[in-house]
């Protein structure tokens, strides 16, 4: 496969950009090499700068569930984009767009929309705190919930002990009000809630996690968090920035039925523009200025073009009851199929997915948390990675990602994918 325009790029792009790149997970720090830069795409395939094809599996890490330049998309994107970009007033699609956030989500009365999944998480830890009153917020190890201070924080020394920076830049003082404990883990969050009396303002979540690789809740996990947020007087924020209205119209709140407080969103609510969102109770959303005393704002939240593409792709998934059944039935035989030939090779993976979501971690299962999820073979991964990218599949390239699955793979994309992995495990 030839990629020298992508190394010549790459080469520039290192001395421009930090890594050469504007986010970290594009590098392929962890697998070696240097990235691929892409010129186009469409529906389930990728085209590079030097014109190779792969079968896309991250889908711009989420968004593109309906697969790349869906034409209903595209085009109401140019609709929207002649008549300006941008008013700095409200309009009539960020009022569409609410509704239709609220018609989907049960959980959502209120919404207000942002520009990142990032922007959604912050606030809606902000508000949590605005409403109770209280500073400590609980989050789980191998969750991400983008780059805000609070978020960037590691599991300190022994389960009970406070935080520590995760990230140079990040103050020890933030740190100590971010408690941690390992997913799946219900006794932890209990002992940090009974050790923290009226501290904590919020438990937040990946209420499926993609972002240590794919790692589903334990049954009755979700709904114990629910109880304990009770009981403790605590906001439940389920962050749904990659599972919105990728594993139901409901996200996961509405797959496994329990229902937070607040949610935010990402990634599928732009359908690839950027676009982020946070809502959930209205007596909580009503503490947001300018009605509530939390500040919170943003020059181009619910920009009318990116508002144009988000209104788009939910009403393309309101419209069509069968999308996620046919999602899950695709992904289900990427899954049996993939198995299937670790299996026969006897090589010991554990495939973790639920719904158009997964990951194959290069270790015997389960993967529960964080630190089962750390026992994966990365070299293994790199090694695998590196195979698939040169039989034209574009896997996440990190052992700590999910991959997605968009409505436009068909038959001819699950044989492409079965082959090259068939391929890929035969020389391992
Ligand atoms: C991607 C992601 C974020 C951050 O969203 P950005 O748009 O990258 O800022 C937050 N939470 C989760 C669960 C995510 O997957």
């Amino acid at each position: 496969m030839n990629t020298e325009t992508s190394q010549k790029l790459f080469e520039e792009a290192r001395h421009l950009m930090p890594g050469g790149v504007n986010s970290p997970v594009r590098a392929f720090k962890s697998v070696g090499g240097n990235p691929v830069f892409m010129k186009s795409a469409s529906g389930a395939w990728l085209t590079d700068v030097d014109g190779n094809r792969y079968l896309d599996l991250i889908n711009s890490w989420g968004p593109m569930l309906l697969g790349h330049a869906r034409p209903e998309v595209v085009q109401a994107v140019q609709e929207a984009a002649i008549h300006s970009f941008s008013f700095g007033t409200p309009t009539s699609a960020e009022v569409e767009m609410a509704n239709l956030i609220i018609a989907l989500v049960p959980g959502v009365e209120m919404v207000r929309m942002v520009n990142s999944g990032t922007e959604a998480t912050l606030s809606a830890i902000r508000v949590a705190r605005g409403f109770t009153g209280k500073e400590k917020i609980i989050k789980f190890e191998g969750c991400y919930h983008g780059h805000g201070d609070s978020f960037l924080i590691a599991a300190g020394s022994g389960a009970m002990t406070f935080g520590v920076p995760d990230s140079q830049g990040v103050t020890n003082a933030v740190a100590k009000d971010t408690l941690t404990a390992p997913y799946n883990d219900l006794e932890t969050v209990k002992q940090l809630l009974v050790n923290n009396p009226d501290q904590v303002a919020a438990i937040i979540l990946e209420p499926v996690v993609g972002n240590m690789g794919l790692v589903n809740p334990e049954p009755g996990f979700l709904q114990g968090l629910r109880d304990l947020c009770d009981e403790y007087g605590v906001v439940l924020i389920f962050d749904e920035v990659m599972t919105g209205f990728r594993l139901s119209a409901a996200g996961a709140q509405g797959l496994f039925g329990v229902r937070p407080d607040l949610s935010t969103f990402g990634k599928v609510i732009g359908g690839g523009l950027p676009v982020g969102a946070y809502g959930g109770r209205r007596e909580i959303m009503e503490k947001v200025s300018p009605s509530g005393p939390v500040y919170q704002a943003g020059t181009l939240s619910g920009n009318p073009v990116a508002m144009a593409a988000g209104i788009t792709m939910l009403k393309l998934i309101q419209a069509d009851p069968e999308l996620y059944t046919r999602l899950e039935q695709k992904s289900s035989s990427i899954e049996i199929g993939i198995s299937e030939i670790f299996s026969e090779k006897g090589l010991p993976v554990c495939v973790n997915r639920c719904g158009s979501m997964f990951t194959v971690f290069f270790c015997e299962g389960p993967v529960r948390n964080y630190t089962e999820a750390k026992k994966a073979d990365t070299i293994r991964f790199a090694q695998y990675f590196q195979a698939l990218l040169s039989r034209g599949v574009y896997p996440a390239p990190s052992q700590f990602e999910a991959m997605f699955i968009s409505d436009a793979v068909g038959e001819k994309e699950i044989a492409f994918l079965l082959e090259a992995v068939r391929g890929v495990v035969k020389d391992m």
